[in-house]
Formats: structure tokens, sequence, C-alpha cells
């Protein structure tokens, strides 16, 4: 996963990479853009095998010695891997589940709270005590609903589930795109319009396809964007 940083040195970069192994690890692996030097916090962190966790206390340090002022771009997460296992693939399968898992149970609250907000504005029938616009106890109803276990079922928010022009669209972003490596899951989050550190939004809001399916269930452009991915990988391949 990527974490860029644009950083500016105070004293000049190579009198400080003289004394500090982190900023000599930066100049070795950052490219130049405007002046700046912008590298991976990951690759940097592996270089000087150093945790990026400890990276990140150790440019904090140098930024409040006002050697350095950085810029924090395009958060992503990390992980470690501790024990490195026989099989990393199936680890890498494991933690796609287990992120799969946690992503459901996310949107699954955020659809409850959509819902409970939904219903206090529009179907409320102000049989709780609710008045005018205060909805606190249908609202409260709702919460305790949910903690109780009794709305799993109406909790998730129909979408459409496919859209006519979505499989057609699909491809056409692909064949004008054919330079880029999507995943599934890139070409959804473009498709609802929702940047990523491989994907920013400052170059791919460009796209006209940008938040085009927001109405779209993002699984549904997932499931789309996989089938139309097989075909255009392997006919490219071919
Ligand atoms: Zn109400």
């Amino acid at each position: 996963m990527k974490n860029r940083y644009p950083l500016w040195c105070h004293t000049p970069p190579p009198v400080l990479a003289a004394r500090d192994v982190a900023v000599a690890a930066i100049l070795k692996k950052s490219e130049m853009k405007d002046g700046q030097y912008v590298f991976h916090i990951p690759s940097v962190a592996n270089n000087i095998r150093m945790q990026a966790s400890e990276l990140l206390n150790h440019l904090q340090n140098l930024k409040m010695k006002r050697e350095i002022t950085y810029e924090l771009k395009d958060q992503a997460f990390c992980y470690t891997i501790l024990e490195v296992p026989n099989d990393i693939c199936s680890l890498a399968a494991q933690l796609t589940k287990w992120l799969g898992e946690v992503e459901t149970c996310k949107v699954r609250k955020l659809d409850m709270v959509y819902n409970a907000s939904v219903f206090a504005t529009t179907a409320c029938d102000k049989a709780l005590g609710c008045n005018n616009d205060e909805h606190t106890p249908c609202l409260q109803r709702k919460i305790q609903e949910y903690f109780s276990g009794d709305c799993d079922a109406d909790t998730h928010i129909q979408m459409d589930q496919n859209s006519r022009f979505l499989r057609a669209d699909t491809k056409v972003f692909l064949q004008s795109n054919a330079q880029a490596k999507f995943t599934p899951r890139a070409i959804a989050r473009i498709f609802h319009g929702l940047g990523s550190p491989a994907f920013p939004s400052a170059t791919w809001s460009r796209t006209h396809f940008w938040g085009r399916y927001a109405n779209v269930e993002f699984r549904a452009i997932m499931e789309a964007a996989k089938e139309e991915l097989v075909y255009f990988v392997g006919k490219n391949v071919t």
C-alpha cells in the first residue's frame, strides 16, 4: 500500500542525509516533483528496516526540530507480516475475506442509520410521541431494534442491482483506459465517485464515468467489472 509524502528540507538535503539514515533513504527512494521529494512511506521504512510507524515518528521529530516539513497524501492501510507463512496467497485470501466481512458489517450499520433517518423524515406516523421535526422517540426505537437484533432482514438498502448500460459503459471505460491496471473494486470506486490512493480523485474525476453509477449497488458494479475485466484482459493477452 502506498503513502506518498512530499517533503521539503530546511538544511540542504544532502547535509541532512549525511547525519540521518531515514532522510538518506528518502533521497534515494523518492521522485522529485516541483522541488519536493515524493516517496512511499512503506518502501522507505522497508529500506532502512523500520516499522512505518517508527518512520512516521522519526519524521514528526524532524518536523518539530524544524528540519523538514512534510504533507501527508493518499493515506492507506499498510500491513506488516510478522511471520511469513508457507502459503502467502492463502493469507492474502483470508485477509480479503475478513476485510469483506468488515465491509459488509460497516455497510449494514450505515444502511441502518440511513433507514432510520428516512423513516423519521418520511414514514413516521408519530405513534411513539414524535412531533413536528422532533423524532427522538422513533429514532430511539430504531436504535433499540438494531441492538436487539430485530432489524436484520430489512436494513439493507435496495439499490439497482444492474443497469442496462453498466456492462457497456464498463467496456468503454476499459477500452479508453487500456494503459491502467484495474481491479473490479477500483472500477466500482470510480463509478461510485470514490478516490483511492491508486486512483486518486484529482486524476480520475476527469473521466465522465466518475460517480455515474452511484445509485447502483457497489458489489453489482464489482461483479460486472469482474466479468468485463476477464473478457478484456483475455482479449488483450491473446
Ligand atoms: Zn418519529
